[in-house]
């Protein structure tokens, strides 16, 4: 016998705002809720992964968000779950935990309107039923990609609007506009101290201009880095957000000419050695780091670094600017001769794998009477020390 109700209230809450406050409570009094449980999503496969915060921000949002409210609830059961986040698991997941609940998951007329699109998405009336709030006031779109057995499930609660969205919330941080009233007194505080959204919709810029200034294969292979620089960045414990930063940057300059790259070098008094200069290989990096740190503002050494020597590496390179190297190296979309090992390296020891990276790279320039630049040979040698020094058993697969 089912004698609770449990409103559900998922999201990115990227962040959480008054709007999804206000509804939550409007559901919870119209349906005599027991209680609403907010689950904040995984890792959510409708966004564009770069552009969600990291999740334990979101968590702490949402608690700070709800703290006051002694019906409202935090999940991590999305979080918790490993790779993208689907609905549909989750309602399986709390169908085993709420035995005893009727569910109610409470959503905006924006979702309901994209949810033919959420993976199986015929089943899950048979875990919840929907009570869909109204959103903006424009949003009378129809709703002819849902089954009839589907609408069965589905309320419509008309409440007052509250047009608030948290795109508009990171877009007034990013131009430095007030969200005061927009969301939780705690959560705007939250969002200062830990300066979220300000780099963010910086780095969707400098996407856009990206774009335009790279090939699609460039561009792709660029996200394929920022993906794995990701990855890395949590394994290697370094900030995810320096990490994407440097990934986004590291080969912006990729797709000019050699004649430009003179040009900008001549025209920025850029200095190249002997070996850089008129090589393309080996001039993207630096001009890279010179739009970076002139065009966009980032002065964070290490990043500018990781920038710069991400082709040649050098001696002594910082943990994020092997980091870089890496990703470049074993991102989803490379495929040369030994990627997997590299690829498979990683987890037995990083410096290992960037290791067997170079020699690849020395033995292939070797092999096409290319000059090796002094700086490879000698990130080589400094890798090859510090293996040698923990005792790590070193091998060549090349
Ligand atoms: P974004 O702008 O990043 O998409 P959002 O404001 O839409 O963020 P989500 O976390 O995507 O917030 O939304 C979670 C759920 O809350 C969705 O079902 C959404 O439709 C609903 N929702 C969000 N904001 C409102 C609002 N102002 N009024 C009604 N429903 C809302
Ligand atoms: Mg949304």
């Amino acid at each position: 016998m089912k004698n609770k109700k449990i409103g559900i209230m998922g999201g990115t809450f990227d962040p959480i705002h008054n709007g999804h406050l206000f509804i939550a409570e409007q559901v919870r009094i119209k349906y005599n809720l027991n209680k609403v449980l907010f689950i904040p999503s995984g890792q959510p496969p409708h966004k564009d992964g770069l552009n969600v915060s990291e999740a334990i921000h979101r968590y702490n949002m949402v608690n700070l968000a709800i703290a006051s409210n002694d019906y409202f609830f935090s999940s991590l059961i999305e979080i918790d779950r490993k790779g993208n986040t689907y609905t549909i698991d989750t309602l399986k997941q709390l169908k085993t935990i709420y035995l005893d609940s009727e569910i109610y998951f409470i959503v905006g007329y924006d979702t309901i309107e994209t949810i033919h699109t959420w993976k199986d998405y015929e089943l899950l009336p048979e875990y919840t039923r929907f009570v869909v709030v109204s959103r903006t006031t424009q949003s009378a779109g129809n709703l002819i990609n849902l089954t009839e057995v589907f609408l069965d499930k589905v309320d419509f609660f008309e409440t007052p609007v509250i047009d608030i969205s948290s795109t508009e919330i990171r877009q007034n941080i990013y131009n430095n506009k007030s969200i005061t009233y927009m969301v939780d007194n705690q959560v705007e505080r939250y969002i200062y101290k830990h300066n979220l959204y300000r780099a963010r919709w910086y780095m969707e810029d400098i996407m856009i201009e990206l774009k335009k200034n790279v090939s699609e294969k460039r561009y792709i292979h660029i996200l394929g880095v920022i993906d794995s620089a990701d990855e890395l960045a949590e394994k290697f414990s370094v900030s995810k957000e320096k990490a994407r930063l440097a990934a986004i940057f590291h080969d912006y300059a990729k797709g000019m000419s050699k004649k430009s790259m003179l040009e900008f070098a001549k025209a920025n008094k850029l200095d190249f050695d002997d070996i850089e200069y008129g090589n393309k290989e080996l001039m993207h990096g630096k001009i890279a780091r010179y739009i970076a740190q002139n065009k966009y503002n980032v002065n964070d050494n290490d990043v500018l670094n990781a920038i710069e020597f991400h082709t040649t590496g050098r001696k002594k390179m910082s943990k994020l600017e092997k980091l870089i190297c890496l990703a470049d190296y074993i991102e989803k979309n490379r495929e040369y001769p030994g990627v997997d090992k590299i690829r498979n390296l990683v987890d037995i020891d990083y410096n290992l794998a960037l290791y067997t990276a170079f020699n690849g790279t020395i033995i292939h320039l070797i092999e096409e009477n290319k000059i090796v630049h002094t700086r490879t040979v000698e990130a080589r040698n400094y890798l090859l020390s510090i293996l040698n020094e923990k005792g790590v058993c070193v091998w060549n697969i090349f």
